[in-house]
């Protein structure tokens, strides 16, 4: 049972049918994204006309073909170590020999005052996208601001420049990249 479907869950479904040892396992995948996994690291190359399905790292028919079982658009909510279960959100429960947890991690939003307004966004998905792209649109925006100055916030600001807004970087250290470059590089 592997919770989350990520790359890093792609990459472990891609290494257990290569395993002499596949047989022994019924692999099933559970993701709360609606789609499989994707190459979260050229996201913003969708914005480039890019189509959605080409960053798809395998489509639903890899996962049959290859026997496993792929659930999207469901979370898991609880773990019953006891019993070996994974509940979800609809209640469901999943009994597993051995569970995989490739959940990776979320964008990390200071408690800053506002911060859950209409027309704030954090950038890590496509609905993230969808979502900074349909606003734009809708409200015709001119204007952003994108908090952080590491590479994400960089990446970012170049999708919403891309989108024909100007942008201005906010940064807490003295430079951008603070976590790459040391402060000769950041002069
Ligand atoms: C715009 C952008 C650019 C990037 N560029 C680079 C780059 O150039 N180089 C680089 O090395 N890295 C880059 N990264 C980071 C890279 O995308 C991540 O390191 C990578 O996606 C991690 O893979 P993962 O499978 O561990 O986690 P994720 O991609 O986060 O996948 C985890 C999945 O698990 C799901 N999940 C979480 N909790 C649950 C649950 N309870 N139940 C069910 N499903 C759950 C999530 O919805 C998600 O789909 C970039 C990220 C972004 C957003």
């Amino acid at each position: 049972m592997v919770v989350g479907g990520g790359m890093a869950a792609h990459g472990f479904c891609r290494r257990i049918i290569q395993s002499p040892q596949r047989s022994r396992f019924s692999v099933t995948v559970f993701g709360e994204e609606p789609r499989p996994a994707y190459d979260r690291v050229n996201l913003s190359s969708l914005l480039a006309g890019r189509d959605e399905a080409e960053l798809l790292l395998s489509t639903r028919e890899w996962y049959e073909e290859h026997g496993i079982v792929l659930h999207t658009g469901r979370r898991i909510t609880r773990i019953d170590l006891e019993r070996r279960e994974i509940h979800g959100q609809l209640g469901e429960a999943e009994p597993y020999d051995q569970l995989v947890l490739a959940t990776g991690s979320y964008p990390w939003v200071r408690p800053i005052k506002g911060a859950n307004h209409s027309g704030v966004f954090v950038y890590r998905t496509i609905e993230d996208l969808e979502a900074i792209r349909d606003y734009v649109a809708t409200k015709q925006a001119k204007t952003s601001a994108v908090i952080g100055g590491g590479l994400l916030g960089l990446e970012a600001a170049k999708v919403i420049k891309d989108l024909g807004l100007s942008t201005t970087i906010l940064e807490v250290a003295p430079g951008l990249m603070p976590r790459q470059l040391d402060a000769e590089g950041v002069a």
